[in-house]
């Protein structure tokens, strides 16, 4: 297995993930910690916190890519949790870089594309805007079936226990978007979604969705946003054939 330099992987994904559609996102995408100059083993993780960081440096990860990083609209000081976090980090010379929003996005390796893809949906179009852009996606099965079907297909597929909350309509046109992404429920009347996805549970999404007699299902934030991560450190292992591992810490919501 090759090592590889940090500069030149950094550099390569924040292109290759095309940091620069979203200038607005809250999370700083990038290189957020740097840590060795040479990177042997990728890390690729879902949350930016101890037990991650913690996992890694016992599997000698020396550059950890996670979909929710450290730092959310500027630091304003290194203290406590963030100050623990951060040594944590420098003591293992690990870097860590964060994609948030260009990771649900992306064509290729996001979130929300590789759950159409997960879920045998053809792709039809863009959905849910944020921030100004659409980061989630449309799809279409070949044929429609019950919501109890489609649940199943999702569970067996993540391997999780979705919620599904039935609204009498049989599914077809599925909107997706991954982790805590209902409010573009307000966008599926404009696009004949008869069901629509995403990770985390909303007491407010119920009646919006009675009353557009939608389908929802809530497969799980984590799950939902393990996707993007893999198929980023999929892309790097065969670009770069450095080892990669995923770094598991499922919260179960
Ligand atoms: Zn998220």
């Amino acid at each position: 297995m090759n090592s590889l330099l940090l500069k030149k992987l950094v550099s390569f994904l924040n292109h290759e993930l095309s940091l620069s559609e979203f200038p607005r996102d809250e999370s700083a995408n990038g290189l957020q910690v740097e840590g060795s100059r040479e990177v042997r083993k990728i890390g690729l993780a879902v949350d930016a916190c101890d037990a991650v960081f913690e996992k890694a440096a016992e599997q000698q990860v020396d550059f950890l890519l996670v979909h929710h990083g450290l730092i959310w609209g500027g630091v304003k000081s290194i203290t406590g949790i963030l100050r623990k976090r951060i040594k944590v980090l420098i003591d293992h010379n690990i870097s860590l870089y964060a994609c948030h929003l260009p990771l649900d996005w992306h064509p290729e390796y996001g979130n929300n594309v590789q759950l159409l893809r997960l879920l045998g949906l053809r792709k039809t179009g863009e959905f849910g805007e944020y921030h100004g852009k659409r980061i989630g996606y449309r799809g279409h099965l070949s044929r429609e079936i019950s919501l109890n079907d489609f649940k199943a297909r999702v569970d067996k597929k993540l391997g999780v226990q979705s919620q599904a909350i039935d609204f009498n309509r049989k599914v077809k046109n599925i909107g997706i978007v991954s982790g805590g992404g209902w409010s573009a429920l307000h966008d599926a009347e404009e696009h004949d979604i008869d069901t629509f996805l995403t990770g985390e549970p909303s007491h407010s999404a119920y009646t919006l969705a009675e009353e557009l007699k939608i389908n929802l299902i809530f497969a799980g934030h984590y799950a939902t946003e393990t996707l993007g991560v893999r198929a980023a450190g999929e892309m790097l292992s065969r670009k770069f054939s450095t080892e990669t591992v995923f770094v598991d810490h499922p919260t179960g919501l």
